[in-house]
């Protein structure tokens, strides 16, 4: 009997081995900042640690020590470096190697559109189709915390804040691949997750600590597609109405918490003729009078996918061409103009940030309100792979 034990014992520990080792997190991920803008020059400040400049041949050519200034400007496809104001070098890539146990740094741009941003960890610079190409490899769970803070803002509930941690993890892990034809993993603008920097807030950085390596994961232990937005208006969305595909995890449900929140209401009026030049343009649709009365009298008490009769007029499209917060509106119209009144602010995909937040300060568990938003979804912890 003991032997029978044993070996159920060990084929246990078998399986469990096998669900955590198959995948690992990397220590350290590429993240392309300011991706997206034109940056010919900008100043590089240590406020942590130390830094060694080194060139592609790992040649060490300066150190840098906290709070000492070195400016890079781009000549062509090349860039000084330079301090009090001599050019010591000129380069075509280094990479800014931090040599303390902690290093980070700030990055001020020339362009006055920017502001300066601080981050942790390394940084490559180069020059690609004629301005600089950053690349700042940093500790993966420090971009977590920056990503929560960017994507979520200040003040809020631990739980929610270790939700938002979960699932900006868990997005950055699907993705890794998404930028590795430019040399990198994620870029920094929404079309991966806003990443303008490191967390500055304690109560963010401590929420990713107490939720380090965990991950949201369906039945079989595949990690989801953890979509979000910041309010559902009362009603979530199924995946396959704003995409084509139907993932059990993302179904359409009614949300209570967040219809009281910032981004619950909207409204806005828009030209009945644009309206009209729209539909014609977009759809070569020109509604007879009957389908017209319909349409500028268009309401949701629940959430509808199409604005018109015929199902020739995506809500998702009236959306992107006009600019609304979200799909979910009801039309009043005065003849020549249509007052929208809307509900809810993003696509309606997934986690609803300002639900999550509600539930989060009522009490709900991390369990509960991920399996609100994610059917059938369930944490599990992920192993940080060494670098070395
Ligand atoms: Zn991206
Ligand atoms: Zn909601």
């Amino acid at each position: 009997m003991r032997l029978k034990y044993l070996i159920i014992f060990f084929i246990g520990l078998f399986f469990f081995a096998q669900k955590t080792s198959g995948r690992t997190i990397p220590e350290i991920i590429d993240v392309g900042i300011f991706s997206g803008e034109s940056i010919n020059r900008f100043n590089f400040t240590v406020t942590h640690g130390r830094y060694l400049v080194c060139n592609n041949q790992h040649e060490k050519l300066l150190e840098i020590t906290p709070f000492s200034t070195i400016t890079f400007e781009r000549r062509g496809n090349q860039f000084n470096i330079i301090r009090n104001d001599s050019v010591l070098f000129t380069e075509i890539d280094i990479k800014l190697q931090g040599a303390a146990f902690h290093n980070s740094f700030i990055l001020n741009p020339s362009n006055r559109n920017l502001d300066l941003r601080g981050y942790d960890g390394d940084l490559k610079i180069d020059v690609e189709n004629g301005s600089f190409s950053l690349v700042n490899s940093v500790p993966f769970e420090s971009y977590v915390a920056g990503t929560v803070q960017w994507e979520s803002g200040f003040n809020h509930h631990d739980i929610f804040y270790q939700v938002q941690a979960i699932i900006i993890r868990t997005y950055a892990l699907r993705n890794l691949e998404r930028h590795s034809h430019e040399g990198f993993h994620l870029c920094d603008r929404v079309h991966c997750q806003a990443y303008y920097g490191k967390s500055t807030e304690a109560s963010i950085i401590a929420a990713v600590n107490r939720s380090r390596g965990e991950v949201v994961v369906d039945r079989n232990d595949n990690l989801l597609n953890t979509v979000y937005h910041a309010n559902c208006g009362g009603e979530t969305v199924n995946s396959e109405d704003l995409w084509t595909e139907a993932l059990p995890y993302l179904r359409s449900d009614k949300d209570t918490y967040c219809t009281d929140m910032p981004g619950a209401h909207w409204q806005t009026t828009i030209k009945a003729n644009d309206m009209r030049s729209f539909l014609q343009r977009r759809f070569g649709y020109n509604p007879t009078e009957n389908e017209w009365k319909g349409i500028t009298g268009f309401r949701q008490s629940s959430r509808r996918h199409f604005m018109d009769p015929g199902e020739r007029v995506q809500l998702r499209h009236v959306r992107e061409h006009f600019g609304l917060r979200s799909t979910y509106f009801s039309v009043l119209s005065d003849g020549e103009n249509l007052h929208l009144t809307g509900k809810g602010y993003g696509h309606g995909v997934g986690l609803c940030q300002e639900g999550a937040m509600q539930r989060a300060r009522h009490g709900h568990s991390r369990e509960e309100i991920l399996n609100f938003y994610y059917r059938n979804s369930s944490i599990i912890y992920m192993e940080t792979k060494e670098v070395w």
